[in-house]
């Protein structure tokens, strides 16, 4: 070979420790990255438990949980009452067994009795399974919809109301806090209306009674009207809770 022809290669030696840190990724032991794991000798294969924790992650941000209420689960709910304990038993039943339920549940009670804890355990229960379920607060949901109302066509966003109507469980927190308008209680109405009649799932949380506490006080018909609050008893299971504000103790 004509010496002109030689090419000086420079070969870099990578020490093996730098290659094997370059090159680590996090790898499932069970499917090696492909999804499927092997259940028996005879090649059976199903989805790998991985794939399944991904999909409940990205079902759980679908869902729109608020992060203050990221660690509520059935686990962590301590009753401190007889309310409490049936609340958790029927929530936790309801988690277990639906789609096979009748109804959906109103949460009802005073503040800080655990109401939203118990209405995100369900959906985190339910997410798991790979429910679509969605969680919106009562105020944030009109405030969406007022955001993206178009007054040229004198409509609505479907992006917004869309999810809230298609989703298989609705969680709507805080029912009634926002200020009872005609507008706030047709919205409210059309919403129910629809998803009752879809036969979809919804759970509300109220901190309104249906018993006018003192004279003072509003109850949850005041605030939502009387045709919105007995179409909710018709189609929710009602869940009383008292006790002391846990936000307190
Ligand atoms: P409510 O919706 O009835 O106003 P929340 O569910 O928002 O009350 O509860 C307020 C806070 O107290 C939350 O952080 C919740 O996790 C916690 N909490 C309430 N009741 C209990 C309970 N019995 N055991 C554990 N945590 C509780």
């Amino acid at each position: 070979m004509p010496k002109s022809d030689t090419k000086k290669v420079d070969l870099k030696v990578v020490p093996p420790t730098q290659l094997i840190d370059e090159t680590e990724v996090d790898i499932c032991p069970k499917c090696f990255g492909t999804g499927m794991e092997y259940v028996d000798a005879a090649g059976g294969v199903r989805v790998c438990t991985c794939r399944k924790r991904g999909e409940h992650g990205a079902n759980l941000v679908r869902a729109q949980i608020p992060r203050r209420y990221e660690s509520c689960h059935f686990e962590n709910y301590k009753p401190v009452n007889t309310s409490q304990t049936a609340a958790k038993q029927i929530a936790s039943r309801f988690a277990l067994e639906y789609p096979a339920v009748e109804k959906g549940l109103l949460f009802m009670g005073t503040v800080g009795v655990g109401k939203t804890h118990l209405a995100v355990s369900i959906l985190k229960g339910l997410t798991e399974r790979g429910i679509n379920c969605l969680f919106y607060e009562f105020a944030t949901l009109l405030k969406e919809i007022q955001d993206s109302y178009n007054p040229n066509t004198q409509t609505s966003e479907m992006r917004v109301l869309g999810p809230v109507l298609r989703a298989e469980v609705l969680v709507l927190d805080e029912l009634g806090a926002t200020k009872p308008t005609d507008w706030v209680r047709d919205t409210l109405g059309n919403i129910i209306n629809t998803r009752y009649n879809d036969r979809k799932m919804t759970i509300f949380t109220t901190n309104y009674l249906d018993v006018r506490p003192t004279d003072r006080e509003e109850t949850l018909e005041d605030r939502i009207g009387v045709r919105t609050r007995s179409r909710i008893f018709e189609m929710c299971r009602n869940v009383e809770m008292i006790g002391p504000d846990h936000r307190r103790s």
